[in-house]
């Protein structure tokens, strides 16, 4: 029985099926292919893990097929070029990479091959590109007619309203200046309004057809809780859900991630740190293994996760807020490449107002650019507040208007709300008659308890427990007032103000701002969701007496194929370690799981599932057969 479906009908076609083993293109892919095969320029913003690669590595095999020489592929990420070239040839495409990390012998191999068009894909970092050795090549490829496509990955590099700016990419205009009739194609994941356009203007693209694509990631559950002892509310995250699983925790300083990896190692979870401090070699050591062995907690700033295309990441932390909703939305898509159920899971507190805040306001941009970054910071903001679906306020926030999902934590388990209207009244009058009275500001601590009538050392020196305001919220728990507090601060009704000590400490205080005026008057009402405990995991898996619970890709098999895809998987780790690239460069788990429920006795009953090409099923069809008849 052969799966292959009717011969193909188009040149991109056939190489979707034969070379990537995939039976049809996924959403605007077809239409973007087909624009670019033809010669048009293209910026496609299309969501991580939403396919990418494909919309150019296609059209680049179809144009040299056509005899129109070779595509050039501008990535900034030079630590995964390796990878990515050794997922193409796993494919039996001919790709390399020229970046900083070949000797002067490889890379004189790699010009050669260039030049007598041995190339399908090259992958150069930017600021090789404008070399003039790297340019002269590139001239001479033109001359022969042999320049066909020009892919710039990770295109919001080029903005300054991105998260990942970098200035290299602005030089990227010599391409189209120096080569006009060659196509280009901008690829990114982040695509606010902004940035959009700065991606527009910067490349020169106004002549590009924009291909936007639904930016929803629906296997993906986001859920944001309160944050209380991060590290606690962690591990019970992991514990319950994730046991076994790869995923990342992205934490605020390089501090807190060691820190942060530390305990999850204490607590026997495999973790390993990244940041930005950390010598190169240890980065690349422990990225590798992230990406090469299974079951690994990556602990990291944001510094990680660019261009990581590990399909099988379940789950995304974060411990600490990120700065704006496109980080936060590139951070938690990478979790679920594969299509399988995934968590985005964030811990929330008042401090992450408060450092937040006072990371923008410190810093040493234009008051401009500042103003841009607390609008951001405030949608965030607003994202973590909210009481209903979240989903729909993310994917509004960039331009889509959809219905409550059904899958994150404010649709499974709508949140009690109650009125903090008038603990709001209560805490912003203090803030007011602590001003008037002293002259002075006071910080979050401070204020809470003389809300709450506590006679503190601090309270009695100021004499604050003389003022009208004083106890005046002793109903309420500590936790409902900082609650209460953290939303004004989110919502911009109190403001911060970092005071210098004479010691050179500083400290931040709270202000009333233009915001306070309406919460005061009591035209605004405060709306919060109840502080709880940890709600009880949805999702956790059912665990089979081992301990162990089976990975996403595998959930539904049978015992037998259970045993085929765990002898398929530890062959796969053979092969991958041979050829020194991650195992799901090889096949991913969805392959291995599809091959293992059909249980296959010869090379035909394996053609036709997803993600065996014909090199694929070439070099590896009779191990995998000899494999799942051992089993
Ligand atoms: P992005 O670069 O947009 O984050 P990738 O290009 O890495 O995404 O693709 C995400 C995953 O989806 C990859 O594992 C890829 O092999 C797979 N994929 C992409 N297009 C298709 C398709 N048409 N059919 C099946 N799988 C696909
Ligand atoms: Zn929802």
């Amino acid at each position: 029985m052969s799966a292959r479906p009717s011969p193909s009908t188009s040149p991109a076609h056939a190489v979707l099926q034969d070379v990537f083993g995939y039976e049809q293109f996924r959403g605007p892919q077809q239409a973007i292919v087909e624009h670019v095969i033809a010669g048009g320029d293209a910026l496609v913003l299309m969501p991580t893990g939403g396919g990418k690669s494909l919309c150019y590595q296609v059209p680049a095999i179809v144009r040299q097929q056509q005899g129109r020489g070779v595509t050039i592929v501008v990535s900034p990420l030079i630590a995964l070029m390796h990878d990515q070239v050794g997922a193409l040839h796993e494919a039996g495409v001919e790709a390399a990479f020229l970046n900083s990390t070949l000797s002067y012998d490889e890379t004189q191999d790699v010009e050669l091959r260039l030049q007598t068009g041995g190339i399908t894909l090259l992958y150069a970092a930017p600021e090789r590109l404008n070399t003039p050795r790297f340019l002269g090549l590139l001239d001479s490829l033109h001359q022969g007619g042999h320049l066909s496509l020009f892919a710039i990955d990770e295109a919001h590099c080029v903005s300054q309203w991105g998260h990942d700016f970098r200035p290299e990419y602005r030089a990227l205009t010599v391409l189209h200046e120096r080569y006009p009739g060659v196509p280009r194609i901008a690829l990114t994941a982040t695509a606010d309004a902004l940035t959009r356009a700065d991606i527009v203007e910067r490349l020169q693209l106004e002549g590009a057809q924009h291909f936007v694509s639904s930016f929803d990631r629906p296997n993906i559950r986001y859920r944001i809780e309160e944050k209380k002892e991060p590290l606690a509310q962690l591990l019970r995250f992991i514990e319950r859900e994730h046991a076994g699983d790869a995923g990342v925790v992205y934490c605020q300083s390089r501090k807190r991630v060691e820190e942060m990896a530390q305990a999850l190692c204490d607590a026997g979870l495999n973790a390993l740190p990244y940041h930005a401090g950390l010598p190169a070699e240890v980065r690349q050591q422990n990225q590798d293994r992230f990406l090469r062995e299974e079951g690994i907690v990556m602990v990291a700033t944001i510094a990680f996760g660019m261009g990581i295309d590990k399909p099988d990441v379940r789950f995304v932390a974060h411990v600490d807020m990120p700065k704006n909703i496109e980080g936060y939305y590139q951070e938690t898509g990478r979790a679920g490449r594969d299509g399988l159920n995934a968590d985005a899971w964030m811990a929330y507190g008042l401090q992450d107002v408060v450092n937040q805040r006072r990371m923008i306001d410190e810093s040493p941009a234009s008051e401009e650019f500042k103003q841009v970054m607390r609008g951001k910071l405030d949608a965030l903001l607003a994202l973590a507040e909210a009481t209903d679906c979240r989903r729909v306020r993310l994917l509004g926030y960039f331009g889509e208007h959809s219905t409550p999902c059904g899958n994150c934590d404010n649709c499974l388990n709508p949140p009690a709300v109650w009125d903090g209207t008038d603990a709001a009244r209560k805490l912003l009058s203090t803030i007011y008659r602590v001003q008037q009275a002293s002259g002075l500001s006071f910080g979050t601590g401070h204020i809470m308890d003389i809300v709450r009538g506590k006679d503190t050392e601090k309270v009695k020196q100021f004499g604050h427990d003389k003022l009208s305001t004083f106890g005046v919220g002793k109903d309420y728990a500590e936790p409902q007032l900082r609650g209460v507090l953290r939303q004004l601060l989110a919502t911009g009704a109190v403001g911060l103000q970092k005071v210098m000590l004479e010691s050179g400490h500083s400290f931040d205080t709270l202000s009333l701002t233009e915001g306070s005026r309406p919460v005061l008057r009591g035209e605004v009402a405060v709306q919060l969701r109840e502080s709880t405990a940890a709600a009880p995991a949805k999702r956790a898996r059912t665990r089979k007496g081992t301990g162990s619970a089976p990975p996403a890709a595998a959930a539904n098999l049978g015992p037998d194929a259970q045993v085929r895809f765990i002898n398929l998987k530890s062959w796969r780790a053979e092969v991958a370690r041979e050829h020194n690239l991650p195992a799901y460069v090889i096949f991913h788990d969805a392959t291995l799981a599809a091959i293992a429920e059909r249980a296959p006795a010869t090379l035909d009953d394996l053609q036709g599932i997803s993600g065996m090409g014909a090199k694929k099923l070439e070099a590896y069809g009779a191990d995998v057969l000899r494999v799942v008849r051992a089993g």
